[in-house]
C-alpha cells in the first residue's frame, strides 16, 4: 500500500474496543506491538503474527482481549 502517511493517528478513543491500526484492517485487536523502531500499535492476531516476526518485537495479549489470542 502507499499514501496515507500522518493519517489515522488521531481517532476517536471513545469505544472501548480497540481496533487493528493497520491501514484498512477493522478486525478487533487483541495484541499490542512494541516495535523498537517504531511506535507500539495495536493490532488484530492476524497482523500480529506477521508484524511479531522480527527480532525485537514484543507481543503483548491486550487485557480484556484474551480470548482474541489464539
Ligand atoms: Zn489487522
Amino acid at each position: 500500500m502507499t499514501g496515507g502517511g500522518e493519517a489515522d493517528s488521531r481517532t476517536d478513543r471513545a469505544d472501548a474496543r480497540t481496533t487493528c491500526d493497520e491501514p484498512g484492517c477493522e478486525n478487533v485487536a487483541a495484541v499490542r506491538l512494541h516495535v523498537p523502531w517504531a511506535d507500539e500499535r495495536a493490532v488484530c492476531p492476524a497482523h500480529a503474527r506477521v508484524l511479531a516476526r522480527p527480532d525485537g518485537v514484543v507481543a503483548e495479549p491486550i487485557e480484556g482481549a484474551e480470548g482474541e489470542w489464539p
